[in-house]
């Protein structure tokens, strides 16, 4: 890959770190030819860190290590785009990203979306996610059926709060009922698009 690492004279490009999966922007690094190539041999995303002025793998105290996806070059070759699966916490305050404040509620919903994944091999008596799991797909579609029916009761009534509460239950049981049949809200996301531009 072509990367003008001798654009800037300390021959450092910015490096963002973006989640694989949920696309939210987790922290900004920089990179020299030395750390890119660390971070393509070893899968770990490794920065030149200016503060310590050495190499500096992500992880290497705290064990939340940023695992490799893809790089990508920007337009013009000079900074760079990682995509990466977290490990564990990327903030060193202990926060999921280095913006947590910036990420908007839909980064949430995406989120959400891997905690359910989690708890799919979980012990079904430790979470409600993992008992549902366990019951199957009908039984997963009937809870979606009955959140439907209960929000349109609510939606009857003049209680917003109520109203909201089932709005979020039906919205938590479809990411449930999407992931039990094979698929993630990008997948419902594509065909809205699709169907918009048209
Ligand atoms: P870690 O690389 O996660 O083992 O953390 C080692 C040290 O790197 C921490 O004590 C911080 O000084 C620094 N650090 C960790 N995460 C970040 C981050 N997202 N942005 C800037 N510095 C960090
Ligand atoms: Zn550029
Ligand atoms: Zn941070
Ligand atoms: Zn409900």
């Amino acid at each position: 890959m072509e990367i003008d690492f001798l654009k800037y004279t300390d021959g450092l490009v910015p490096a963002i770190v973006q989640d694989s999966n949920t696309k939210t922007v987790l922290m900004l690094g920089f990179m020299n030819r030395e750390a890119f190539d660390k971070t393509n041999e070893t899968g770990k995303v490794t920065f030149f860190s200016r503060s310590k002025n050495r190499l500096w793998t992500k992880g290497e105290e705290s064990g939340n290590f940023l695992l490799l996806k893809e790089i990508k070059t920007d337009c013009d070759k000079d900074t760079l785009l990682v995509k990466a699966e977290p490990a564990g916490p990327v903030c060193h305050t202990g926060a999921d990203t280095c913006w947590s404040e910036e990420n908007t509620s839909a980064d949430f919903l995406y989120y959400l979306e891997t905690v359910i994944e989690g708890r799919k091999g979980e012990d079904a008596d430790k979470s409600y996610v993992s008992s549902l799991f366990k019951k199957g797909t009908n039984k997963i579609a009937q809870k979606v059926g009955e959140e439907a029916v209960e929000l349109v009761i609510e939606a009857k009534d003049n209680n917003d709060d109520l109203f909201l509460n089932e709005a979020a239950d039906l919205l938590f049981h479809y990411l449930i009922l999407l992931n039990q049949k094979g698929f993630r809200l990008k997948d419902v996301m594509d065909i809205l698009e699709s169907r918009h531009k048209k």
